[in-house]
């Protein structure tokens, strides 16, 4: 049980404007794991307001060379390092990520980003000199955007909050992050990594809380950019605000996305069904990109409803915390009523249950749901088209390669995808026919090296990749 009293404002454990607090409960066994206090509007106009200052101070953060900025990220890397453990193991226990995957995620992809940018402030180019064509020279300038609102969700706390906050810092800007109130007590351990760090005081704030005053957050006259992941009803709504605002904004949203099995796929579970977990399965489901929608040649349906089937039945469901489970719990009681009400849903337009379906015997606390196969679904199906966010794959057969590409690209959604093929260049062919902004030929895992983020309703802009660091900048021309 770890109770917090305080709230980190511009470098400082400092009280809250008010004795409201979180109190988060724990997925697997739905006791009370710890609290917060839970950030109100007065406490977003302190946080903006100390991001403001160490923005706008002449000598401050936004001022260094890049270099320093990169031995401080490189520190922070550092700090994030020594709490990995304490910080998988409280994600785990918050949200339901089993553990052996948040140690994999959470607890390490926050320090590998920070070094990642690191390393590419070192070498980028902030300030250069062109022969301009109608005479003399122009400066081209990258400047940092200034105060960033972070607004992150519960399913991958940690890596999600550093898609943001390392190529933010990492260009020089400073930061309100806003957690989702279902993961906010790790949190206070990234606040005491930044301490440690000698991340100067302001340039990252903490204001866990809930939508409205994140929404508060995306319209306060102090803030410059918002970078959002979430829902795509959120970020809709918060797209409005940033439009009427004209305030820069990158939304990272949900994702319905296809994982298509050509006729000549490799479906030796023995060989791929770690990649085929982790593109279609990890984190019970609760993963922006996986493959939910598998599409299936008809000339062997039967074999990879088969493979499915048994993909699904030999996972080991249980507590987070225990090293060997596979899928946890769903991270929240209405997040567990949404997944069984599209179960409910699927069962009820006609599709047929081949494994799951219900909950796991045996698990009477925590909210469970059994990895669920569904097969003979049509795309138009609810199932098909909306997106579930729990261990729920649905397998839709189709005719050619045409006919599934048709089928990936019917949908609102483009953030992920996979191939799976034993021939990469026919692979790479099919890929690039899907309207989508990632996706794999027989495997699936975001690199920091690369640009992640969808297209249509799974979101606008991009993370990850050196470009990232370009969407918390400002370019100015200066003619001479
Ligand atoms: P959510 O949209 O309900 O909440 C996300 C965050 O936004 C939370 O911190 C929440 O408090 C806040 N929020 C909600 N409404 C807001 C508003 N109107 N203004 C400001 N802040 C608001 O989403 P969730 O249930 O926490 O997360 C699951 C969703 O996130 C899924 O749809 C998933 O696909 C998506 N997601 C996307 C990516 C990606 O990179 N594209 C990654 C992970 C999750």
């Amino acid at each position: 049980m770890t109770q917090h009293e305080t709230l980190f404002i511009g470098g400082e454990w400092i009280a809250p404007s008010s004795g409201q607090t979180i109190t988060v409960v724990s997925a697997s066994s739905e006791e009370v794991i710890g609290s917060v206090p839970e950030a109100q509007e007065a406490d977003v106009d302190a946080a903006v307001g100390a991001a403001r200052r160490a923005f706008d101070d002449p000598t401050g953060w936004a001022t260094w060379e890049p270099s320093a900025r990169a031995v401080v990220l490189e520190r922070f890397a550092g700090a994030l390092e020594r709490r990995g453990g304490e910080i998988a193991r409280l994600v785990s226990a918050q949200n339901g990520m089993p553990v052996a995957i948040s140690t994999a995620f959470e607890g390490a992809f926050p320090a590998v980003l920070l070094r990642y940018y690191a390393g590419v402030i070192k070498e980028a180019v902030f300030e250069e000199e062109r022969p301009a064509l109608m005479g003399g020279t122009t400066v081209v300038r990258r400047s940092p955007i200034g105060v960033v609102g972070a607004i992150v969700p519960w399913n991958f706390p940690q890596s999600l909050a550093a898609f943001k906050y390392a190529p933010a810092l990492a260009a020089g800007c400073t930061l309100v992050i806003k957690p989702s109130p279902e993961t906010v007590l790790d949190s206070v351990l990234v606040a005491e990594a930044a301490v440690e760090a000698g991340v100067p005081a302001g340039v990252i704030n903490f204001v866990p809380a809930g939508r409205e005053v994140g929404a508060y957050l995306v319209s306060h006259p102090g803030v410059d950019k918002i970078s959002f992941t979430g829902s795509t009803a959120a970020g809709r709504s918060i797209g409005e605000t940033c439009g009427r605002l004209l305030r820069p904004v990158t939304l990272e949203l949900g994702g319905k996305s296809a994982a298509i099995v050509l006729d000549d796929a490799d479906l030796d579970l023995a060989t791929i069904g770690e990649k085929l977990f982790q593109a279609t399965l990890l984190n019970n489901g609760q993963t922006c990109f996986l493959g939910t929608r598998v599409l299936a040649p008809r000339s062997r349906y039967a074999e990879v409803v088969e493979v499915f089937a048994a993909l699904a039945g030999s996972l080991k469901v249980g507590d987070a915390l225990d090293a060997s489970t596979q899928i946890g719990p769903m991270a929240s009681d209405r997040q567990r009523d949404r997944v069984e009400g599209y179960i409910a849903k699927g069962k009820a337009e006609g599709a047929r249950v081949v494994v799951g379906g219900g909950r796991p015997a045996g698990q009477d606390r925590g909210w469970f749901v059994e990895p669920t196969i569904f097969a003979d679904v049509d795309n138009n199906h609810t199932i098909a088209q909306e997106e579930i966010f729990g261990p729920v794959l649905s397998l839709i057969p189709y005719s050619d390669v045409d006919d599934a590409v048709r089928i990936a690209n019917d949908s609102d959604f483009g953030l992920g995808g996979t191939v799976w093929t034993r021939d990469k260049e026919r692979g790479l062919g099919v890929a690039r026919r899907v309207q989508t902004g990632t996706i794999g030929v027989n495997t699936y895992l975001p690199d920091p090296t690369a640009p992640f983020g969808g297209v249509k309703a799974s979101g606008l802009g991009r993370e990850l990749g050196p470009e990232s660091i370009g969407h918390y900048q400002q370019i100015q021309s200066i003619y001479t």
